[in-house]
């Protein structure tokens, strides 16, 4: 009821409204905290965020568990993308209902009442690295308000069908990745005919449902489960999270039969020669074509369309045009947190490119006259922010390794070898194990282990991914001829 007033509210009217709001319960909440012995023994930085959520201090710290359903391709059921692991819900073991008043969806509620944050890796780190803007949880408070025991957000993630193979992805999520590994498409491997009827009872309760993949727009359980909220609960909002490159019958279908369908449209880069080498097999062309049609409906329907980017090693430099072009369409910019593969990664490399980006990004001004110009320059300066901590995390890293190196045993080395690749296919786990094993009785060992142990993480993963085994031997051959 609350939302709905506040929805229908003039832009200006909702700014107001929440500031005033949010003044106030920060005024009570400083009270409380020196009153209120419950508010006394939460954690330091759980009162900092607090102080700098959107609608002002909430009682939980994260409402996922309490309004979110995710249906990963796995099978697994959890709040949200970042929370699922080997001991979530299975989809092939209990039902959703199950899943979600007894199963581990509960579970997760009872530890955050003791903020354990031990199944929410991703929210625990930003957390403690006071990132509070790029934290996951932002998504749901939306729904703090919500009064209902159904979730009343469920996300989709059935089946990894996609038509692109973008670097930053994997076979679980990209069918085209998975053909060229395997030679097979697994699809949806999980979701079968006791879960579409499961999902009869949550439908009516829901506010949105997000359909993501794969790419959503050519994934055939989706256009099932659309005709369902069609059905039981029309007025349902739904996201769908797609690389545009797709436009046919079906997606006329969902266009023509639904007036709250909100999009996320990834691009990862505005050059047409970028872009295809980050989403491979993709089109910038077609994606622009369909980004417009959207907008289109988008403006038609009084729904809502961003952009989301991936900023990485091979991109980043691109990131404030993103904000030019977002503010062009009247449109909003967010960008992810790549984590990996760790090559692409801001967090795991630090370089030239990164550090004068940054440089560069500090000194733009943005307009922030209208709510997606705020949007997309508040956006901005998060990723900015994260990754000037990412880069000032990694200095002492880096130095305590230079330092440390010749002090530590071949093991400790080795496991820091094998750390530098941690998250990257087995593969390039392979040639690294291939050549330490060459040289593992030599007396040199230790020698070479230290002198790979000091090429910077970019660089020591891009060889590991693109020479040959034999070529990787040549190399590490030179470094110990050359200590002789
Ligand atoms: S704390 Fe973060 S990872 Fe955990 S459920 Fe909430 S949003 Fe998901």
């Amino acid at each position: 009821m609350i939302n709905k007033i506040y929805e229908i509210l003039p832009e200006f009217l909702q700014t107001l409204l929440l500031n005033a709001v949010k003044r106030i319960k920060i005024v009570f909440y400083k009270l409380s905290k020196l009153f209120i012995p419950s508010q006394k023994s939460k954690p330091e930085i759980i009162h900092e965020f607090n102080l700098n959520r959107k609608y002002g201090p909430l009682p939980r710290v994260c409402y996922a568990p309490y309004t979110s359903l995710f249906l990963s391709r796995l099978g697994y059921i959890s709040p949200c993308y970042a929370s699922y692991n080997p001991e979530s819900s299975h989809i092939s073991k209990e039902s959703l209902k199950t899943a979600w008043f007894d199963g581990s969806i509960e579970r997760i509620r009872k530890k955050h009442l003791n903020y354990d944050f031990s199944e929410c890796s991703l929210c625990k780190t930003l957390l403690e690295q006071k990132a509070f803007g790029s934290l996951l949880i932002n998504k749901y408070d939306h729904y703090s308000f919500s009064r209902s025991s159904y979730p009343r957000i469920i996300e989709f993630e059935l089946s990894n069908k996609c038509n692109l193979s973008c670097i930053m992805c994997d076979s679980n999520l990209s069918s085209g990745i998975e053909k060229a590994e395997c030679n097979n498409i697994s699809g949806n491997q999980f979701y079968g005919e006791k879960f579409f009827e499961d999902l009869e009872e949550i439908i009516p309760h829901l506010h949105l449902a997000e359909f993501t993949g794969g790419d959503p727009l050519i994934i055939g359980e989706y256009y099932r489960i659309l005709e369902l909220i069609k059905k039981l609960n029309p007025d349902c909002s739904i996201l769908i999270t797609t690389n545009a490159n797709t436009y046919n019958q079906k997606v006329e279908w969902i266009l023509n039969n639904f007036k709250k369908i909100n999009f996320n449209v990834s691009i990862d880069s505005l050059d047409a020669e970028n872009y295809s080498k980050i989403r491979r097999n993709g089109d910038l062309n077609k994606a622009m074509q369909n980004l417009e049609r959207f907008i289109e409906y988008s403006r038609k329907n009084k729904t809502y369309l961003n952009i989301l980017v991936c900023p990485m090693t091979v991109n980043f430099h691109e990131m404030a045009d993103f904000v030019n072009f977002a503010n062009e369409k009247n449109i909003c910019v967010f960008y992810h947190t790549v984590v990996k593969p760790k090559h692409l990664s801001l967090k795991y490399n630090k370089n030239d490119y990164i550090k004068k980006n940054i440089k560069n990004f500090k000194s733009l001004k943005f307009p922030d006259k209208t709510k997606n110009q705020k949007t997309n320059k508040k956006n901005f300066e998060e990723l900015v922010k994260l990754v000037e901590i990412w880069q000032l995390e990694q200095e002492p890293q880096m130095q305590k390794i230079q330092n440390q190196y010749s002090e530590l045993s071949i093991g400790e080395i080795e496991e820091l070898l094998f750390k530098k690749i941690g998250g990257e296919e087995e593969f390039v786990n392979y040639k690294l194990q291939t050549v330490l094993e060459k040289y593992k009785n030599s007396d040199d060992y230790k020698f070479l282990l230290s002198k790979l142990a000091r090429v910077e993480n970019q660089k020591f993963i891009r060889y590991l991914r693109e020479k040959e085994t034999d070529e990787l031997l040549l190399i590490t051959e030179d470094i110990i001829n050359n200590k002789k």
